[in-house]
């Protein structure tokens, strides 16, 4: 009888637990993945992200043929699918590797007490984390609410093992029932908004590990300083990878490690942000609403007075501050967006519009390739304040001085906000600063070609320190 393989967020075959398992077994392997749109909870995968699965699935229904055949593809509700799944193919175990958003928990325990029920193994392994959210707490075993603390443990006592290669045997068979992929609908039609994100990746675990490999080799030692200049391509970009499980944590740590940089600053700070990966995972495990609902429920009664109209500018890259609808802009075009740019556009959202973080939250999640229920939601939380280690409230990022601190020559504003090519310097990160000459000479005519400020941010700045103040002693 054979054994099911059941890839959820690791579409990978190197270093892959539940598959090495399934591989050793001897049995033959029905490799499945279910599109589970209707689960009770589920957070429906946005544009963006489905685009990704759709080309991830591909490349990995290719890498298994070569073991005999594909991806069996199915959809619905995974509690029906996976046991009629075995019913049908007479399988004997099913494994998996875990995930921690609080639906599919549910849904997964559900799973696993039915097929147990039946006389069938059921069995998880960690297939994406360094370490399990369960395994590392506190003196006091609380689970850790502030970062730092949480990554020294973590290094500490649970610096990970090698990673595991790939099955050295394994025998893929074909399950009944497969759904063709372009059956799905997963990629755009009319309009194809995804040429963008074409061109600027390639889903799949042999480009997940290329961009590791190349990011080592060139990049990882000058993160620290180039990390934070959106112009450049400073960063490994290996969000939507991690991500969809295409490459593992796991991987990537072993990766600094043999280039003999984890002690060097560069590699040091990067793997701090695998840290964060991890922090925001852990949050997600311990505390479940956190994409739902403030983690200090002090920000509930926070007075969110932003318009529909508001939202839609910022949506579109047109607030008039231009680091601001530079990323915006870079985000709907190639579905990712620099970090420090994700972070002045969400405190604009939240401090200079007064608009809700779940609303910058929800857009995100419809737009990148990246979009991840723990990392977008801790990362939403962090910066509106009401997270669990997060900024705090007065800390209110200004858009001009933090274009011209981290896009000095403004070459990122160039780049997405052609409008502005032709200012200067001086005056590209505050257009409505240059004077009348200058705009004329760039070419620019503010409130035609491009918007003028849509709010004054040093009135928001005091209004929003304003309405901090009325909430800030609530327990
Ligand atoms: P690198 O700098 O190369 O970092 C390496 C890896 O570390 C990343 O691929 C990512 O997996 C992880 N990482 C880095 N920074 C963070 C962080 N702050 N929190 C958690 N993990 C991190 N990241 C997502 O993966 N998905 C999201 O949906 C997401 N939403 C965000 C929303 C906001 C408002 C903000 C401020 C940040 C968000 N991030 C999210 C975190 C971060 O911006 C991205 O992980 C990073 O920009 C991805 O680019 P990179 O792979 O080049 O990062």
């Amino acid at each position: 009888a054979p054994v099911l393989m059941w890839f959820r967020q690791d579409l990978r075959l190197s270093d892959n637990p539940a598959l090495l398992a399934a591989a050793a077994s001897g049995a033959p392997v029905i490799c499945v993945y279910v599109l589970d749109d209707v689960s009770p909870g589920v957070w429906k995968r946005g544009g963006a992200s489905r685009w990704w699965l759709h080309h991830s699935l591909a490349s990995l229904d290719k890498d298994l043929r070569a073991f005999g055949a594909g991806l069996t593809l199915l959809r619905g509700d995974a509690r029906t699918v996976i046991p009629d799944l075995v019913k049908a193919s007479g399988a004997h175990a099913v494994y998996w590797n875990r995930r921690y958003e609080a639906w599919a928990r549910t849904r997964d325990e559900a799973i696993k007490t039915s097929l147990k029920q039946a006389g069938v193994e059921a069995r998880s392994f960690n297939g994406s984390l360094i370490v399990e959210p369960w395994d590392i707490a506190t003196k006091k075993g609380a689970p850790y609410r502030v970062f730092t603390p949480f990554w020294k443990a973590l290094q500490a006592s649970h610096a990970p093992p090698e990673p595991a290669g790939r099955p050295s045997k394994l025998q893929v068979i074909e399950g009944p029932g497969g759904e063709d992929l372009a059956s799905w609908g997963l990629l755009p039609t009319k309009p194809d908004w995804a040429g963008g994100l074409r061109d600027a990746w390639t889903p799949g675990e042999a480009s997940a590990q290329g961009r590791l490999g190349e990011f080592i080799a060139n990049r990882v030692k000058a993160y620290a300083g180039t990390r934070n200049l959106p112009a450049e391509h400073g960063t490994s970009r290996l969000s939507p990878h991690l991500h969809f499980g295409e490459i593992s944590p796991r991987q990537v740590w072993h990766g600094v490690e043999q280039a003999g940089l984890t002690g060097s600053e560069g590699g040091r700070t990067y793997l701090s942000e695998i840290g964060w990966r991890e922090f925001s995972y852990n949050l997600l495990y311990h505390f479940p609403d956190l994409p739902d609902a403030n983690f200090q429920p002090r920000f509930d009664r926070f007075d969110w007075t932003g318009t529909p109209d508001q939202l839609e500018a910022w949506k579109r890259g047109q607030t008039g501050y231009p680091i601001v609808d530079a990323g915006m802009r870079e985000l709907w075009h190639t579905g990712w967006m620099h970090n420090r740019v994700r972070m002045i556009t969400a405190s604009f959202l939240i401090k200079d519009l007064f608009i809700d973080w779940r609303e910058g939250e929800a857009w995100f999640w419809d737009t990148l390739v990246d979009a991840d229920l723990a990392s977008n939601a801790a990362s939403w939380q962090w910066t509106a304040g009401s997270g669990a280690d997060a900024a705090p409230y007065f800390r209110i990022f200004n858009p001009v001085s933090q274009g011209e601190k981290f896009d000095p020559d403004g070459a990122y504003v160039r780049k997405w906000i052609p409008e502005l090519a032709g200012l200067d310097a001086d005056v590209i990160h505050a257009p409505w600063t240059a004077g009348g000459l200058a705009l004329a000479r760039a070419g620019v005519k503010l409130g035609t070609d491009y918007p003028e400020p849509m709010v004054d941010h040093a009135g928001a700045r005091k209004a929003a320190l304003a309405a901090f103040e009325k909430i800030k002693d609530i327990a």
